[in-house]
């Protein structure tokens, strides 16, 4: 049995000025045998699919995939390109000799000016090529914006279940086993999608205890239960994208559509009957850190989720820090990004002070830079660090010139590259030791639990301004619909 291989990876966080160029999305691509090569080995959903087809016996064909990390909106062209080359790709090597289904890996979180359902758009696309007699499998990130226009054009549509996505590789295993299974049994597959009208942010979906963590749990049970069900899967949208279809969803896959579409009925009704239990408290960073004080022994570990790059925001916003600055806390702040201060420091050396104007930079959503005055450079490095937690194990991550300042009693980690902190990675390669700090502070929404939530006495979510806030009231959307819970009381019965 041959497979092909490929997808597009992109989430858009439409108010985000971290905007992408069509040269930056083709520096991201990878095509044919090099897609192959770059994705062997690695903790992530492709990685799963050419592990599985080891196990399967199948041989994988590498065509398209375009992967950014989370930002603003890519530019139109280079969407419209993706567009147009993965189909292609897909049909060039079919031409060339026919293979017998397409495993895909797409986000779902895609959105460019033009193009609201940038997934769904591309499978359409697929199908005009290939027909509708090929098997088509998609995994998806928990955050995908699902619409039927994907659904109506793939036979398995799936998620990761878990946030953080410590999965992403099984899912990506078991995806293309369902897939391989379906071809050598000759069976048709069911699906059932149900939107609801419910825009979740990042901030509410932790899978590791309370609301989602019981969502996750009955779609897996369900699973064990129904041998008809092949996959059932709780989807939280991603509204900062700020497209028509940004709401939570539920879809299953299954044998017979009286399963597909009793499951997924059931799972939703649950979900929509525990929506209140997802909201979580919106703390200023002000009120962050009088919480972080009063949980006792250190470190206390305070996540700014409103400035998280893995939201595709700026990851420079100054609030949280410039609290802790004005209180001097014995803290670590690892990190924010601000090229141009790596840069002054690592040129200064270690050992030298320095004075600069710190963050805040890409916009004027997330505080003003911060007056540094004569910091002490305790630290040089080149970032690099491999991935410790879960989510995308043993990968080798690179934050480009990384320093560390140290202002009074607070011990900064500056690097070069908007990324999220997974793990302890940005910290040890600013050179700063963690364990002895009584405050320590990151950017990232849920994904840092992974690794950090069993090492530290307690978590406390910051939201200071920005455009990841878990308050949607903040925002002014163009596209998504306004009247959904919880900007409003909205009705739903199925
Ligand atoms: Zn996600």
């Amino acid at each position: 049995m041959r497979i092909a291989i490929g997808g597009f990876c992109h989430e858009t966080n439409f108010f985000s000025y971290v905007t992408v160029s069509c040269e930056e999305m083709t520096a991201s691509t990878r095509e044919g045998t090099a897609l192959i090569a770059g994705c062997t080995g690695a903790h992530s959903y492709l990685g799963g699919f050419i592990d599985e087809a080891k196990v399967q016996d199948v041989e994988v064909i590498g065509t398209y995939y375009m992967s950014r990390k989370p930002s603003g909106p890519c530019d139109p062209k280079g969407v419209a390109y993706s567009h147009q080359r993965l189909p292609q790709l897909l049909w060039e090597a079919y031409r060339e000799e026919p293979y017998d289904g397409i495993a895909l890996f797409m986000h779902g979180g895609g959105a460019a000016e033009g193009f609201p359902d940038p997934e769904g758009t591309i499978l359409e696309e697929i199908r005009k090529k290939l027909g509708y007699d090929i098997p088509i499998g998609v995994a998806l990130d928990l955050h995908g914006n699902i619409t039927e226009r994907m659904v109506k054009n793939c036979n398995l549509l799936m998620g990761c279940k878990h946030y953080p996505h410590i999965d992403e590789y099984d899912e990506g295993r078991i995806m293309f086993r369902l897939l391989v299974e379906k071809i050598r049994g000759g069976y048709p597959t069911y699906q059932k999608l149900i939107q609801l009208p419910w825009l979740m942010v990042p901030a509410e979906g932790v899978t590791t205890a309370g609301a989602a963590h019981d969502v996750q749990q009955l779609c897996i049970a369900r699973e064990a239960e129904d041998p008809d069900l092949l996959q059932a899967s709780f989807f939280q949208g991603f509204p900062y994208s700020d497209v028509p279809d940004c709401c939570v969803s539920v879809i299953t896959v299954a044998k017979t559509q009286e399963s597909a579409d009793r499951q997924a009925s059931e799972i939703a009704h649950y979900a929509w009957s525990r929506r209140e239990d997802f909201t979580v408290p919106k703390y200023s960073a002000e009120k962050a850190v009088d919480i972080a004080l009063s949980m006792g022994e250190g470190p206390i570990l305070i996540n700014e989720s409103s400035d998280n790059p893995g939201s595709g925001t700026p990851g420079d916003g100054t609030y949280l820090l410039r609290e802790l600055l004005r209180r001097d806390i014995p803290s670590a702040y690892g990190f924010i990004y601000d090229p141009e201060v790596a840069n002054q420091a690592a040129e200064a050396g270690v050992g030298a002070t320095i004075s600069c104007r710190l963050g805040g930079k890409t916009d004027k959503l997330h505080g003003e830079p911060i007056e540094i005055k004569n910091a002490l450079v305790r630290c040089v490095s080149d970032g690099s660090f491999v991935q410790q937690n879960r989510m995308g194990l043993g990968n080798k991550n690179c934050l480009g010139t990384t320093v560390c300042l140290v202002v009074g009693n607070v011990e900064i980690a500056v690097a070069s590259f908007r990324t999220q902190t997974f793990d302890e990675g940005p910290f040890v390669t600013a050179g700063i030791v963690w364990r002895n700090k009584r405050l320590l502070a990151l950017k990232s929404a849920q994904h840092f639990k992974g690794w950090w939530a069993d090492k530290v006495n307690g978590i406390v979510a910051c939201d200071s301004p920005g455009v990841g806030s878990a308050d949607l009231t903040t925002f002014r959307f163009k596209l998504a619909n306004t009247d959904y819970y919880p900007l409003k009381d909205a009705h739903w019965e199925g």
